[in-house]
């Protein structure tokens, strides 16, 4: 049985706390697209952690976890993120790396802060982990996957001749240093002793363990807002978002994924630039930020405060819709409970029409929101384990979601930790 669960908005929605969680009865976790761009935050038995190209149920013994072709794999950064779990007391987990997945070079990262450089204030927000140039390099088919580290004659031949190309542009485009053939060389080969143990061929492996009836979770990065083809483009990320995309990122068939778990929030939240229409600011913004998540809405990878909004159902049940979605988790409820009336986001008002469907980029930009205000709780619900137990504008609040999203929500998540869970 496959499960994926994904973002419906612009990411940071707490997938990782519900994959963590959801690891429990796993046997496999898959990281199928995205890089170390991004972060989970997760709590557990061993602390607090920021994992970015881990999937989030490297904490369990009895897990594999495993990063899929579709991620950009930035090795030394992988190995560094398993160090640093391991010195805080977590077991070392079982990690599998698809022998397709493609490498983030030095200079993928190199080249990304050089083009936000060029850009300035027109620049995209990247988090400069190199994932624009990455992909860009997969597609245009000078990436290098893992299983070429493996023919050290091809593969000196094939960095002499990217090198070639990718010096022309630091040369004259970005007046940078160039990139030295045989120093890359080694990089790759001491990228190859690090590696190599974890090697697999992940479609074979995943093959057999769907025969076999295991478990498996996929696990998104970001959101369905983010999608290169659904999202807000070209403020988006460059690997796809959304479920589907599970298949591919992972090496699985598509009809495999049998259940789509799309985690919602329950107000909104942004890092980077892009489109944002329930966005809010000022003293409003800024208290909902210091008291949203876990300590406060700042990006997992960066640190960079986020851009806060209210829960808006046009672009969630859009998200909702492009996901897949068979179900809905919707997190950081407990956030809320100190509003008196909770402004929801049901359409969107364009040149004078209102409308409930989420628009391209170009009329988004035009798009005001239009509010209805629900009656807040004003009280903690942190520690409540049954829905019937939730105040009732609570659950109104939820069932109005719920409404609004045409799909049920079937968790509802009420803190941070793993067992902060209500089930309906
Ligand atoms: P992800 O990338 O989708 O996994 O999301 P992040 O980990 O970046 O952001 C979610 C943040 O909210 C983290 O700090 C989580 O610990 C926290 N979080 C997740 N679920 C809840 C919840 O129900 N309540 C509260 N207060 N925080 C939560």
């Amino acid at each position: 049985m496959v499960k994926a669960i994904v973002g419906a908005c612009w990411g940071d929605e707490g997938k990782g706390k519900i994959t963590d969680m959801l690891g429990q009865e796993a046997d496999i976790i898959v990281r199928f697209q995205g890089g170390s761009n991004a972060g989970h935050t997760i709590i557990n038995e061993y602390g607090k952690f920021a994992l970015h190209l881990l999937p989030s149920g490297v904490f369990y013994k009895h897990t594999t976890s495993i990063i899929g072709n579709g991620v950009a794999l930035n090795i030394p950064y992988l190995f560094k993120e398993i160090k640093s779990l391991v010195d805080r007391g977590v077991p070392m987990p079982n990690i599998k790396v698809s022998d397709r997945a493609q490498i983030m070079m030095p200079y993928h990262i190199l080249f990304d802060q050089y083009e936000e450089e060029r850009l300035g204030g027109k620049s995209f927000g990247s988090t400069k982990s190199g994932i624009a140039p990455f992909y860009s390099d997969k597609y245009a088919k000078i990436g290098f996957q893992v299983s070429e580290l493996f023919d050290e004659e091809l593969l000196k031949d094939k960095i002499a001749r990217v090198c070639e190309m990718k010096n022309v542009i630091l040369e004259h485009l970005y007046h940078k240093p160039a990139i030295d053939p045989n120093e890359l060389f080694n990089t790759l080969m001491e990228y190859k002793r690090v590696v190599e143990p974890y090697v697999c061929d992940v479609s074979a492996y995943l093959y057999d363990a769907i025969k076999a009836g295991k478990n498996i979770l996929l696990e998104g990065q970001l959101g369905a807002l983010k999608d290169p083809d659904f999202g807000i483009y070209p403020m988006v990320t460059s690997s796809s978002t959304l479920a589907a995309y599970g298949a591919i990122g992972a090496g699985i068939p598509a009809a495999e994924i049998k259940d789509v778990i799309a985690v919602v929030k329950a107000y909104s939240s942004a890092v980077g630039a892009g489109e944002f229409v329930s966005e809010i600011f000022g003293e409003e913004a800024d208290e909902l930020r210091r008291r949203g998540g876990d300590g406060g809405e700042y990006g997992a990878t960066t640190g960079r405060p986020r851009r806060m909004g209210w829960v808006d159902m046009v672009a969630s049940r859009y998200g909702c819709r492009m996901q897949g979605a068979t179900e809905v988790a919707l997190t950081v409820l407990d956030v809320l409970g100190y509003l008196d009336v909770i402004p929801v986001c049901i359409g969107y008002e364009i040149n004078g029409e209102v409308t409930k469907d989420f628009p391209t980029t170009v009329k988004l930009a035009k798009a005001k929101p239009v509010y209805v205000e629900l009656p807040g709780w004003k009280q903690e619900i942190r520690g409540i384990r049954e829905y019937k137990d939730l105040p009732e504008n609570c659950r109104k609040y939820i069932e109005f979601i719920e409404k609004e999203l045409e799909v049920p929500i079937t968790m509802v998540s009420n803190g941070p930790g793993r067992d902060e869970i209500i089930r309906r």
